[in-house]
């Protein structure tokens, strides 16, 4: 079993979540060429080692996180909240933003 620590629930089962995939900077819209778009669209680098995904937490809070995840041992090493969009309030600002202690990763197989 392997838990993900979510940014405001806590660290959970990742049945509970949607890997959503690798974290890829966007080119810049005016300037990338079909290729880099290609690329930023379909091909990933599916390391062996440390990797950042991005994460739904579909069964809990329904919110996005970004974890640093190694993909052979399934370690968590931090968990980041994703960029609050417009539409959410201050109040949304997980635990670890307003002050509290940072959750400790887990992981157990
Ligand atoms: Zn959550």
């Amino acid at each position: 079993m392997i838990l993900l620590p979510c940014a405001w629930c806590g660290s959970r089962d990742a049945s509970e979540f949607q890997h959503v995939g690798e974290v890829i900077p966007r080119p810049n819209p005016a300037a990338a060429s079909p290729a880099q778009w290609r690329g930023y669209l379909y091909l990933r680098a599916n390391p062996c080692g440390w990797t950042t995904e991005t994460w739904y937490h579909r069964m809990g809070c329904r919110r996005y996180i970004k974890v640093e995840r190694h993909t052979e041992t399934n370690e968590v090493r931090a968990v980041h909240p994703t960029e609050v969009s417009a539409s959410r309030s201050s109040q949304d600002q997980p635990p670890e933003a307003s002050g509290a202690p940072a959750r400790e990763a887990r992981q157990r197989r």
